[in-house]
């Protein structure tokens, strides 16, 4: 127990990339800072991403590992995407957001209020503002992102993706799941240090999808093109809520932030750089002394955010089929509608415009009632996967060691 008392102008409790951009921009603006977590130096662990001009111009261009300058999306037909994304580089980022004039303190905040932070060695912080920023609780059943990524040497990969090239979204029929079976996509993007992500994901399923089942598409995946893996490759694991509504003004007692703070995007499960767009808001409504939650989301945020809400609910009760038929709609549409949904903070008018036209593309026009929620609002509500033995039937890289 130290019961240290630290006093400061404002207080960030979570260095994840958020709350690191957060209080890094908040110590330039000439504001006194402490930021809190239970390791600080700890590098982040997921791989981000995002599209090249979602960053705010003071990222510099070290934060970006890796750059595609036309993403692939297969839906029924291979779209190129005019628009450049990029794979941040974490420690590139973390490098670019110093907090060497801030107060960093080691530990887990075990109460946060509006002005009073106290920490698990009974420290104490007291700010006039004080931001949480500590990242989203387990999903539980709540509408999930779910991911298995398998990190494999670029020249394995180079069947499917070569230099320079990404697949955002491959709703090919080569993951081995039948019509009967929740969907997912396959993510697969070169990182910059000579190895490729392939990430099966699925997004807006009650509860997520297990990791087994995922890691088994992604096989499927790979075999269809011939590539086989060595067996010993890096994974990552994504398993979070996509559901995490903006605070609303007054009724929060200290301003959430982040993925915590309603800035993760319900449709793409993306929130990194949406976030440290936003820093710069929440930091000059702190100095202008006004809400920041108020200035963060104004009324057409708030609707953009109920409608992307609605895409979600909808990505959750698609088959496979209506998913690709969809998004085949979806990237017919113009750059701004495409943008008004997978980027723009308030852009309500061409959102609207484009979650319309998405579902009048929609064909057979049966289907629409499911994108709408009239029919099978519940699909997949309750689906039990197919059980499978880690012995019998070993997937997980863990399995190996279990069963052999
Ligand atoms: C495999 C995977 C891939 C992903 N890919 C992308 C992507 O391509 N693009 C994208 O935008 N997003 C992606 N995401 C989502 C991404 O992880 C989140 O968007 C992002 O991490 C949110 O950042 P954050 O700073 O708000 O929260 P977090 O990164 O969750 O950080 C929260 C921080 O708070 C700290 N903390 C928690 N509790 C306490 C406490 N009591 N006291 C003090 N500190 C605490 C934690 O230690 C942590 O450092 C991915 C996620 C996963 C898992």
């Amino acid at each position: 127990m130290t019961g240290r008392q630290v006093r400061v102008d404002v207080c960030v409790v979570g260095l994840g990339p958020t709350g690191r951009a957060l209080a890094h921009r908040a110590m330039l603006a000439g504001f006194e800072v402490a930021a809190v977590d239970p390791r600080p130096e700890r590098p982040w662990v997921p791989t981000y991403s995002c599209w090249a001009d979602e960053l705010p111009g003071w990222v510099p261009r070290t934060a970006i590992a890796s750059r595609i300058a036309a993403p692939t999306v297969w839906t029924n037909a291979e779209h190129r995407i005019q628009r450049p994304y990029c794979v941040l580089s974490k420690r590139g980022l973390r490098e670019a957001l110093p907090l060497d004039d801030a107060t960093v303190l080691r530990g887990r905040a075990t109460a946060v209020g509006a002005h009073r932070v106290e920490l698990d060695d009974d420290t104490v912080i007291t700010a006039a503002t004080v931001f949480d920023t500590r990242g989203l609780p387990l999903p539980g059943t709540r509408r999930s992102a779910s991911a298995h990524g398998i990190f494999v040497d670029a020249e394995r990969a180079a069947p499917m993706i070569s230099e320079g090239e990404g697949l955002l979204l491959d709703w090919r029929a080569e993951n081995g799941a039948g019509p009967g079976e929740p969907p997912s996509f396959l993510y697969a993007v070169p990182l910059g240090d000579g190895t490729v992500i392939f990430e099966e994901t699925s997004l807006g399923l009650r509860g997520g999808m297990p990791q087994r089942e995922l890691r088994r598409r992604t096989l499927n995946r790979l075999a269809a093109h011939g590539i086989r893996l060595r067996g010993d490759e890096r994974t990552e694991a994504a398993h979070y809520p996509l559901d995490q509504p903006p605070p609303r003004p007054g009724a929060a007692p200290v301003i959430p932030f982040g993925a915590r703070g309603g800035m993760m995007h319900p449709c793409t499960g993306y929130s990194v750089a949406a976030s440290l767009t936003l820093v710069d808001t929440a930091i000059e409504a702190v100095r202008a002394g006004t809400d920041p939650i108020r200035e963060l989301w104004p009324a057409r945020a708030r609707l953009v955010y109920w409608m992307r809400e609605r895409g979600m609910f909808g990505l959750g009760r698609l088959t496979t089929a209506q998913a690709t038929t969809m998004f085949d709609a979806f990237f017919t549409a113009s750059p701004r509608q495409q943008r008004a949904l997978l980027s723009a903070h308030d852009d309500y008018a061409a959102l609207g415009a484009v979650l319309f036209l998405t579902v009048a593309r929609t064909w057979p026009f049966r289907w629409r009632f499911d994108l709408v929620g009239w029919t099978h609002r519940n699909r997949w509500v309750g689906y039990e996967y197919t059980p499978s033995d880690p012995v019998l039937d070993p997937v997980l890289p863990d399995d190996r060691g279990i069963g052999r």
